[in-house]
């Protein structure tokens, strides 16, 4: 908008003209306030395009060695722990276990990790061997893991078979008047011959009670001329137990039966000479010499005295 002053010579208002030094001020404040804002636009566009500082990447790449090195060192624990499993695992749980410890090749075949590495990562040595490192530890986790697996199915079935595996007396100690017969040669008492005895005779009162020596299924209870009140039972993994003479049993065909439990009670039935339990191991169908079984429940002068007792007497309580 054009502006007006009013001149006392001629009395009238005329178009308002800059000129000399007034007209140089002028253009030197709008140069001045030019330039200012020039300045403004131009630190605020340093601002957003964020220029390159090589302090703040040197710092910042220090700072990533730093953590690159810490995770490093984290793996390698790692490592660490996992090879302490590994040796635990061939050198103590498969030795009691009897299994055969991995070789270093199915150690080293496992496929574990579903992420793959980039082709970027190539570019960075760093990265791409640490990459490696944990894929590495996590197929050995996933052979580790698969190992403790088949340790514990090995356990459950080692541990089925200890318990059934017939490992006690038949008759507590402290109810054992003597061991009569050992297994054996031995000269029946009415026939006054000498003939093989597949069992062992354990002297003892009428209504001693008779343990199950371990776990398994009552194959048969019965009644039958020779073995009297009998009980048979089968203790999987190709052992067998046998009962005989007895008072009464307390089990029936095709029951559970714990190692420990009372199953009946000695007596003097079918074909014997005396209260007394005939006791028979059966391994694979034939009868073994069940004295190498009590190992478990008597301390050496116990097992001793036993051995000792056995060998005093050789005729037998049934024929
Ligand atoms: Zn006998």
């Amino acid at each position: 908008m054009a502006r007006f002053i009013y001149n006392r010579e001629t009395c009238a208002y005329e178009p308002y003209k800059v000129r000399g030094k007034a007209l140089r001020n002028r253009i030197i404040l709008l140069l001045s306030i030019s330039l200012i804002l020039a300045s403004g636009g131009y630190i605020t566009f340093l601002n957003k395009s964020k220029p390159l500082d090589l302090l703040e990447i040197e710092r910042e790449n220090t700072n990533l060695k730093t953590a690159w090195l810490l995770l490093n060192f984290q793996l390698e624990e790692n490592e660490n722990k996992l090879k302490a499993y590994a040796e635990e695992d061939d050198h103590n749980y498969r030795v009691i276990l009897d299994a055969t410890p991995l070789s270093n090749t199915e150690r080293q075949a496992g496929v574990g990790g579903v992420i793959r590495k980039t082709k970027e990562m190539e570019h960075y040595p760093l990265i791409s061997t640490i990459f490696d490192k944990a894929l590495h530890l996590n197929n050995q986790l996933t052979v580790q893991n698969e190992s403790f697996d088949e340790l514990q199915k090995l356990l459950d079935k080692k541990l089925k078979q200890w318990a059934s595996r017939p490992a006690i007396q038949p008759i507590d100690n402290k109810d054992l008047v003597r061991l009569h017969t050992t297994y054996g040669m031995r000269l029946n008492p009415v026939l006054k011959i000498w003939t093989p005895h597949k069992g062992l005779d354990f002297t003892a009162s009428t209504g001693t009670p008779i343990y199950a020596t371990g776990d398994g299924v009552v194959q048969d209870a019965y009644y039958s001329d020779s073995f009297g009140n009998v009980v048979y039972i089968d203790h999987g993994f190709d052992f067998e137990t046998r009962y005989a003479h007895m008072l009464r049993f307390i089990v029936n065909k095709g029951e559970k039966i714990k190692r420990g439990q009372v199953i009946g009670y000695v007596g003097d039935t079918g074909r014997s000479a005396g209260e007394h339990l005939h006791y028979e191991v059966l391994y694979q169908g034939s009868q073994i010499n069940p004295i190498n079984f009590f190992q478990r429940d008597l301390n050496n002068k116990e097992y001793k005295k036993l051995l000792e007792l056995a060998k005093t007497e050789n005729s037998s309580l049934d024929y």
